[in-house]
């Protein structure tokens, strides 16, 4: 069995990112930037927030942050999206969810510019995605490929079932899959017999939310396991995914911790949706 390093992985994808950075600097003068904004003070939004900046420093992107109170109005958001939008020298923006209830998630995804969203969440790139045109890929989906695919795992002519059927993980996830020539299945919570629908998969993502869901009768004797889910564990307070590591792990042939598995690839594959916006804007 082995086990998928997400630490090692998303180090590789930093440091393409890195090198290719510089070399877009010394080539065509471009400073990458990415503007990240947060309304309100949600301590989880200021982690993440936090680290997208630190992994901005380490690529040698310039980050420019706007920590906007909890009070901000939509008018007022909008108006700085619409700033950053016309402004040439930025070529990601971000804006941290959850926003804030008075905040209109959907109006706020729309007005960033298709080609700024390096979240990959516009519309029109989710069209891309579906129509299998250039666009930004949503980075957690986008970071399992390359897990997937740094790890020598076949994906082609594959069964993968992945479980969990949201906007920014499940059906991306799903389209890339299939892009990527696997027989996909998207299940969910009105899934009839969701443990055979599982231990058909050769591949098996779990973007749940549900600690330890997926036990060993989920799982196919030599399955691939990506574990998506982040939850935290009530009593000790510590990280657990939505698959159960421990009993599911000697089953299968390859399996994501939690921690250490998909979630530092976010990170990295969102500094690579920043570069490439770059790379575009600059005609490489
Ligand atoms: P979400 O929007 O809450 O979606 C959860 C999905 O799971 C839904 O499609 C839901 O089905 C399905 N589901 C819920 N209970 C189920 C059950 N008992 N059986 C089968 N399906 C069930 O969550 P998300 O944003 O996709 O995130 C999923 C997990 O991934 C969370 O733990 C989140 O923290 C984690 N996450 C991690 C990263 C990362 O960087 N590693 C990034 C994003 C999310 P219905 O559609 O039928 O309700």
């Amino acid at each position: 069995m082995k086990i998928i390093d997400g630490k090692v992985i998303s180090q590789q994808v930093k440091d393409e990112v890195k090198q290719k950075t510089t070399q877009l600097k010394e080539k065509t003068g471009t400073e990458v930037c990415l503007a990240v904004i947060l309304v309100g003070s949600d301590p989880a939004s200021q982690v993440y927030v936090r680290n997208k900046k630190k992994a901005c420093e380490y690529v040698g992107f310039k980050s420019l942050s706007y920590e906007l109170p909890e009070e901000t109005t939509q008018d007022e958001l909008l108006a700085l999206i619409d700033k950053l939008n016309k402004d040439d020298s930025v070529h990601g923006i971000l804006v941290q969810m959850p926003v804030p209830e008075h905040i209109d998630e959907k109006t706020v995804i729309d007005a960033i510019s298709p080609l700024k969203d390096v979240d990959g969440f516009h519309p029109m790139n989710v069209g891309a995605l579906c129509i299998g045109e250039k666009g930004f890929v949503s980075c957690t989906p986008a970071g399992i490929i390359q897990l997937l695919k740094r790890s020598d795992i076949e994906i082609s002519g594959k069964e993968c079932v992945i479980v969990g059927r949201s906007n920014i993980v499940g059906k991306p996830m799903a389209l890339l899959m299939l892009r990527e020539n696997a027989t996909v299945t998207v299940a969910h919570s009105r899934t009839a017999d969701l443990k055979s629908v599982c231990k058909r998969a050769d591949i098996l993502i779990a973007a749940v939310g549900k600690p330890k869901m997926i036990t060993e009768d989920y799982v196919k004797e030599g399955a691939v396991i990506i574990d998506v889910g982040i939850n935290r564990n009530a009593d000790t307070g510590k990280l657990c995914g939505d698959v159960d590591y421990e009993n599911v792990a000697p089953k299968c042939s390859a399996i994501t911790p939690v921690p250490g598995g998909v979630g530092p690839m976010t990170i990295a594959m969102l500094m690579n949706n920043c570069l490439e916006s770059a790379l575009r804007k600059a005609g490489e």
